[in-house]
């Protein structure tokens, strides 16, 4: 008999199989309590007896339930007892402000809002049915024990959650995902993860759009224990990867550069050296990064490429194997591509070298915006709006996304190239390329960088950097420091926002 994929199946192998093993360890002293360390089978109490709640309010199946939390146990739960019980769980960026959550509860019509306590304040005004602030105080409204929920058993094309995108051009949108999207990335991501109960997984991305990365239900598959952090600094992810044994973890680029940072200071040898992979994605890691990550951390770096579209799961490069006869410099080099499509993805470029994909985790559609699904399904192709370059290996590298690519007197520039370059330079932290207007070219390039610590680096200087690395129309004109870029939080820079200011006045923002 055909049983529909579920996301409830990975809490029922754990629940079964692993139940006397740690599911999550939350952090003690979140506001409102943390839950400290749960078993699996403690997990799956606390998903049933959400669920019941839900019943109780009677919140009916497909109905939206939205959570602003930080990454906590009790946000775990939920994407298991919501979900997994036939609800839609909309997990929101906590960083958003209240008239951008606002949008979102009402354009997802969400009847349900769980907040966390310290951010109790800034979603007081919205109008909701159910409101609850997460923590001890309200755990018996929301998980009452000892009632069994109605059995509920989602089919596979019931949308399991809608992610908001994190907007790094306009308005976000919805992005509804199926359970089967979820389940398909999850396994897939395990697989060539290698993903395996002898793994201690640790969260340092926000859980809200960890759904798009599917590691809460990767893991619980498996049983692996995972082990929140609430806010990512380099010397406690160290500290947290000897204290629990992690060997697994996520992260943007940004996140890397936060452990590279913090990883000189460690006393003794670095915690995870030759155990732990760091899987990185969501913006393109410069090749001086990946290649401190093998050298300095003794981690394993895993590239992944993918969109809360896609759930994300499109490419994967790691194989440490494949490369291991290669000098860590010309490994860094070959692991810069965003990896070979994962089993079951279709993978090509169109004639503008737009990245197009299929598979079985492709979004179901944007939530109510059926003009914007058709546009993005066009041809039965998702559009994902990166441009890339596929190699006689079949692999994908990332050449920009569409937006920001640089037109300069007709040619066209990568930022990330350019940015690549700049990164090459030690005395560069970060750094964002962007295009501003110029009455000659058209657009021109212009870097904005923040230094790195301790180093005098000058605008000549990295302009002729650039200059020996790269062809000069691609080469910055303009050069100006920074003390921090704007960022999205999952750490990918929001160059509209970056590009706004220059562009003020002028009606379009490309030429
Ligand atoms: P999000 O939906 O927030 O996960 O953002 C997806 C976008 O992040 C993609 O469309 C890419 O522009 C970017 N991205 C994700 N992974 C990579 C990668 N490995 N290299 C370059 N860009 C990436």
């Amino acid at each position: 008999m055909k049983v529909d994929f579920s996301v409830s199946d990975f809490l029922y192998r754990a629940e079964n199989v692993h139940g006397d093993r740690v599911g999550i360890h939350d952090e003690p002293d979140a506001p409102g309590g943390g839950l400290g360390s749960l078993s699996y089978r403690r997990v799956g109490q606390l998903a049933r007896a959400q669920a019941a709640g839900l019943d109780a309010l009677g919140v009916g199946m497909g109905e939206r339930v939205a959570i602003v939390s930080q990454n906590s146990a009790r946000m775990f739960v939920s994407f298991f007892g919501v979900s997994g019980f036939g609800r839609v769980l909309v997990p929101i960026n906590f960083r958003l402000s209240s008239a951008e959550i606002e949008y979102i509860i009402e354009h997802s019509g969400a009847t349900v809002l769980m907040v966390d306590p310290e951010l109790a304040d800034s979603v007081a005004g919205i109008d909701v049915k159910h409101r609850f602030v997460l923590g001890h105080d309200t755990d018996a409204a929301i998980f009452p024990e000892g009632v069994e929920p109605r059995p509920a058993t989602p089919d596979e094309d019931a949308t399991a959650t809608i992610n908001y995108t994190s907007g790094t051009t306009a308005r976000p949108k919805g992005v509804e995902l199926t359970h089967r999207n979820v389940w398909v990335n999850a396994t897939t991501f395990g697989w060539h993860a290698g993903v395996s109960m002898r793994d201690v997984y640790l969260h340092t991305l926000p859980m809200f759009h960890c759904n798009g990365w599917g590691m809460p239900f990767a893991a619980a598959g498996m049983g692996v224990p995972q082990v929140v952090l609430r806010k990512v600094d380099g010397a406690e992810i160290l500290r947290r990867v000897e204290q629990h044994g992690v060997t697994l973890l996520c992260g943007a680029p940004a996140v890397v550069a936060a452990v590279l940072e913090a990883a000189p200071g460690w006393d003794g040898p670095v915690p995870g050296a030759g155990t732990t992979r760091i899987v990185v994605a969501g913006a393109p890691p410069p090749t001086r990064t990946i290649e401190r990550v093998e050298t300095e951390l003794g981690w394993e770096f895993i590239q992944i490429y993918g969109l809360t579209e896609t759930s994300p799961l499109l490419t994967m490069n790691r194989s440490r194997q494949e490369y291991d006869h290669l000098s860590p410099g010309e490994r860094a080099v070959q692991l810069g591509r965003a990896g070979a499509p994962a089993v079951g993805i279709r993978l090509k470029t169109d004639d503008q070298g737009e990245v197009l994909a299929r598979g079985n985790v492709i979004l179901a559609g944007y939530w109510n915006q059926p003009a914007e699904t058709a546009e993005a399904l066009d041809g039965g192709w998702f559009h994902t709006g990166d441009g890339g370059r596929i190699d006689d290996e079949f692999h994908l590298s990332i050449v920009d996304r569409k937006k920001d690519v640089i037109i300069s007197g007709g040619e066209n520039v990568s930022s990330i190239e350019v940015e690549d370059a700049l990164f090459s330079h030690p005395g560069v932290a970060e750094v964002a390329v962007i295009g501003v207007p110029d009455d000659r070219w058209g657009e021109t390039v212009k870097a904005l960088v923040v230094p790195a610590a301790g180093h005098e680096v000058g605008e000549r200087e990295l302009i002729d950097h650039c200059r020996d690395r790269l062809a000069h129309y691609k080469c910055p004109t303009s050069v100006e420091f920074r003390d921090v870029l704007d960022r999205t939080a999952t750490g990918k820079l929001q160059k509209f926002k970056l590009r706004a200011p220059y562009w003020e006045g002028h009606d379009r923002q490309v030429h």
